[in-house]
């Protein structure tokens, strides 16, 4: 039976009181939770490790929201074994089957929304309703890429006098997804389900940073029925225990998401033949972006100031889709950035907890220092239009706006991943959409116009892979705004698309002369 098209599902309403006491209690009781240890699991167990990472909220550093084992390499290969072994079993699987653990695994989700919200928070400083907008995009992987590959399950008959022909789908083995701190439930919880739905066994090396929401996520997994070996949870070290797991001549998919650095390297690594290694491994890497807006003279200041001051300074600036650039055409470019400054100063900053929160905290100290030394760097290159003081017993940076920015200076050029903005003036429309793309990235951008011919012409020739037209330029939803960008920014897939399961399958083509 055909449904007329995949809708999410919807994200809490705080409007409501019954929600709002629902998510206070649920961060009393992961308050109760906090400073336990969370294990790896291999091979269906959860097994002890030598060492251990202490997770912290950013929020306030002193807390430590949980105690992580880190597998060594021993482990990942042992992990790699139970994977292999698996794989034949998980292969002959039902794709129904699959597809119903995702189900399950997403109403699991969905009952204890407020809960894993609230782990969110408290583990990477992500503001209340921003982290209950991850949940809803958690749910909405598992449900979507399970219709997809029961879509995808029916393959293609071309049939002819004589002939039969069948285009099938199959899965490709031992996928290797390696996460970012940034949506650590999300992000993770759709590159994973999405290899598994397609048959392949699956082992998740989340970020450092991030590792107790991604243990929720594994007790879920578990829930739901992923049988043992199938799906293994294997946090540790990136270069460590990710890059052996990318070079491991048993792996045939890497789902990476995270820094361009990281992605280009294990691209490079990922093409070299192993010993042994009878296939070429196919790799998806997401990346960063130095994303754009461009605001004309047409643009409505009002709505263009919101959607700045939201893509900019949303979950502190710390998205691959957030605005870190705004290109302002000559005639309204001082009235734009006064505004801009004033609207940017009103924002609340504070804990990630309080509901009041508008701008949280950043990930980590390194995150903090790297962030500072660019704003130190903004300094020199451009004019400081606002630097807005914050908290100091977390990871805090206070938004900051620079004016005046050179299109090719560092803070112009680099992905900086904190609230920190840089406005820059162009004379006419083309040479704001050159400025644009000027970058090696091509994530997300946006326009604010109401120049039909300025929109034609962004639509044509600003290179990112999601555009938003008059709107903000954060927060895709799955199905909706399949995620994803090209040139440095990615390979081109589309998380929550069409085309985004096709990466973990074998296509075969089967002819029968009858
Ligand atoms: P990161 O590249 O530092 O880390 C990502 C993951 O890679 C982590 O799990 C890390 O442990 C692992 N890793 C590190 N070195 C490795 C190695 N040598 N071999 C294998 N794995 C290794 O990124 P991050 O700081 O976690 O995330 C922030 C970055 O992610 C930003 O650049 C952001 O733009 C990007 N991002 C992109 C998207 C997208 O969809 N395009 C989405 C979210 C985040």
């Amino acid at each position: 039976e055909e449904k007329e098209g995949f809708v999410g599902v919807a994200d809490t309403d705080y409007a409501e009181e019954e929600k709002r006491r629902v998510s206070q209690v649920a961060f009393q009781n992961v308050r109760q939770q906090l400073g336990r240890t969370y294990l790896p699991l291999i091979n269906g167990e959860f097994v002890n490790t030598t060492t251990f990472v202490d997770s912290l909220n950013p929020s306030n550093f002193g807390e430590v929201v949980g105690k992580v084992g880190l597998i060594s390499v021993e482990q990942a290969e042992e992990a790699m074994k139970a994977a292999k072994a698996a794989f034949p079993g998980w292969k002959k699987t039902p794709v129904k089957q699959r597809a119903d653990i995702l189900r399950k695994a997403a109403e699991l989700m969905e009952e204890r929304r407020a809960e894993l919200s609230a782990w969110i928070v408290l583990e990477v400083g992500k503001p209340v309703k921003e982290a209950d907008g991850e949940v809803s995009e958690a749910i909405d992987f598992c449900l979507y890429y399970a219709d997809e590959m029961e879509r995808l399950d029916q393959g293609v008959i071309y049939d002819v006098a004589g002939e039969t022909n069948r285009y099938i789908y199959q899965p490709k083995g031992i996928a290797v997804v390696i996460s970012p701190w940034n949506f650590p439930l999300a992000i993770a919880c759709g590159m994973t389900v999405a290899a598994l739905v397609s048959g392949n066994c699956t082992l998740l090396k989340p970020a450092e940073t991030s590792s107790v929401i991604t243990s929720k996520l594994t007790e879920i997994l578990i829930e739901a029925g992923i049988p043992k070996g199938v799906f293994q949870y294997v946090p540790g070290k990136g270069s460590q225990v990710g890059a052996y797991l990318v070079n491991h001549p048993d792996t045939h998919v890497i789902a990476f998401t995270g820094s361009q650095e990281v992605g280009c390297r294990i691209y490079a690594e990922a093409a070299i033949l192993k010993p042994g290694q009878k296939h070429l491994k196919k790799v998806i890497a997401e990346m960063g972006g130095k994303n754009a807006i461009i605001v004309d003279e047409s643009a409505d200041l009002d709505q263009a100031v919101v959607g700045v001051v939201q893509s900019a300074f949303g979950y502190s600036g710390q998205k691959c889709s957030a605005c870190s650039r705004v290109i302002v055409l000559q005639p309204i470019y001082d009235a734009f950035v006064e505004r801009l400054v004033e609207a940017t100063k009103s924002l609340n900053i504070g804990e990630a907890d309080l509901p009041s929160t508008q701008v949280g905290p950043v990930i980590d100290g390194n995150a903090r220092d790297r962030i500072l030394e660019y704003i130190e760097i903004g300094k020199k290159e451009a004019i400081l239009a606002l630097e807005l003081s914050a908290p100091n017993q977390g990871y805090f940076i206070g938004p900051v706006i620079f004016s005046q920015v050179p299109p090719d200076g560092v803070i112009a050029q680099q992905e900086i991943f904190g609230p920190v903005l840089s406005v820059i003036r162009a004379k006419d429309f083309t040479e704001a959409l050159e400025i644009a793309n000027s970058t090696n990235y091509a994530l997300t951008g946006g326009i604010y116009s109401r120049t039909p011919s300025h929109i034609e012409q962004a639509q044509a020739e600003f290179e990112v892979g999601n555009l938003y037209i008059n709107r903000n330029i954060t927060g895709a939803i799955v199905a909706r705004q399949p995620f994803g960008g090209f040139k440095l920014s990615g390979v081109g897939s589309k998380a929550g698309g069409p085309d985004y399961l096709l990466q973990f399958l074998e296509p075969r083509s089967i002819t029968e002369n009858i």
